[in-house]
């Protein structure tokens, strides 16, 4: 067994973390190559004194100074920018990239790793979102490996045959995408608009960023989830049914058209999921503890609530339609930044999202360019929008 090297984006984020605490458990199959974050300096050179990979990148230039001061008794390179997380997602030594920043931000050097025909463990589900027809032409193209981080798409692919490409072939009549619904699954309508941030952060089963736990909330999460299972899986999205499961146990289930459904178990713990595909096709221990069947006793199930939950609507509406997803995914970052500043009511997200959507039509986006064009138009809309919404005094 040869040693992987490997180059973690966004190792400072909940993910990035959970993914050092498994390699720290198997020092003997994996080395740390490169390390990057978006401007905790000192965390990352933290990091980067107990792994000693060759390369750490602080994204944000203003804090280069402070983190290669910090490393200067180091053998650890330091770069910057969206030029140096590309360098080191590409580079001829990696083996493995686990794409982990949050957000647009993670599209460049998540696609650089997929050029280079990397195995790329995909934790960073608003890459695809935004740009899932070029990201899985440049995976196809190069020859990469593209293993899904999230939960419930680790469990779609660790329930679908090996070598699957498409449902009809592998017998998949369905997939059951399973949600947790959030802190405010079964919270009154009219109570939404006086949600603060520290709430719709406090997720009932998981510890996540503070973004991704904001969407979750908004069931925005699921909706992106719905989109990157349709480009990860080469599905419809009339063939994905989103179901509500509070205990999070089942991470997703595939049906089969001779009435089998297969489904993965867990604790909600992302070591698994980040175990599977560090090892894959191997398994190797993750640190997180058996699920205890008769503990967990129940497991409950229920339809989502689109009323209460418009993101999850506006999602489905978004799948496969053109530039829609792009729209969707770069309003849906500005409304959460509003919202987690204080700018912008709980229940003004999807409102914000939908006006995105409803201004931006074009054709499906064929280049990056063009992807990155949309991307910056939606933005400029949704900023618009709150502009006049606090001229209107309505936010
Ligand atoms: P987080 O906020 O905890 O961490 C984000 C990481 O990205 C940090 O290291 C940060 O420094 C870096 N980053 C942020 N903006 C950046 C920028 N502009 N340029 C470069 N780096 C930047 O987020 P997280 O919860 O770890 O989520 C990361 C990704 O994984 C998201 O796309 C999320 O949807 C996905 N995901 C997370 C979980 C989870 O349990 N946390 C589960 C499933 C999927
Ligand atoms: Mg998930």
């Amino acid at each position: 067994m040869s040693v992987q090297q490997l180059t973690i984006l966004g190792a400072t984020g909940s993910i990035g973390l959970s993914t050092l605490d498994v390699v720290r458990r198997h020092s003997d199959r994996y080395q740390v190559f490169a390390l990057s974050a978006a401007s905790q300096w000192q965390k990352l050179a933290d990091l980067c004194i107990e792994f000693q990979p060759t390369y750490a990148v602080i994204a944000d230039p203003q804090y280069l100074p402070m983190l290669e001061q910090a490393l200067a008794a180091h053998a650890t390179q330091v770069l910057t920018g969206v030029d140096g997380l590309q360098q080191v997602a590409a580079h001829k030594d990696v083996d493995t990239v686990m794409a982990a920043i949050v957000g647009a931000a993670g599209l460049l050097p998540t696609l650089a790793a997929a050029e280079a025909g990397k195995k790329v463990l995909l934790a960073n589900k608003e890459a695809l979102v935004m740009a899932g027809h070029l990201f899985m032409q440049a995976v196809h193209d190069n020859g990469a490996t593209l293993l899904p981080i999230d939960s419930e798409h680790n469990a779609i692919f660790q329930c679908l045959p090996a070598g699957y490409t498409h449902a009809a072939a592998a017998g998949v009549s369905k997939i059951l995408l399973t949600a947790s619904g959030g802190p405010f699954r079964t919270l009154a309508l009219d109570a939404f608009a006086g949600v603060t941030p520290d709430q719709a952060c406090a997720h009932p089963n998981w510890r996540m960023g503070r973004k991704i736990s904001v969407d979750s909330a908004s069931m925005m999460n699921k909706g992106l989830e719905l989109i990157e299972a349709c480009w990860l899986f080469n599905l419809t999205p009339a063939q994905v049914d989103v179901v509500i499961h509070p205990q999070s146990v089942i991470h997703s289930m595939v049906q089969y058209v001779d009435g089998s459904v297969l489904a993965q178990l867990g604790n909600p713990d992302m070591r698994t999921p980040i175990a599977h595909a560090l090892a894959w096709p191997e398994r190797i221990a993750s640190g997180v503890a058996p699920l205890d069947i008769i503990a967990t006793a129940r497991l409950d199930f229920e339809a989502p609530d689109l009323a209460r939950f418009p993101c999850l609507r506006l999602a489905f509406e978004a799948a496969g339609n053109g530039c829609a997803s792009t729209v969707l995914n770069a309003a849906n970052e500005v409304a959460v930044e509003a919202f987690l500043a204080g700018k912008l009511g709980f229940d003004r997200i999807a409102v914000l999202n939908e006006h995105a959507m409803q201004q931006l039509v074009d054709t499906t986006p064929s280049s990056l360019d063009q992807v990155l064009r949309i991307d910056r138009e939606a933005r400029r809309i949704a900023h618009q929008w709150l502009d006049h919404g606090r001229l209107r005094g309505d936010l």
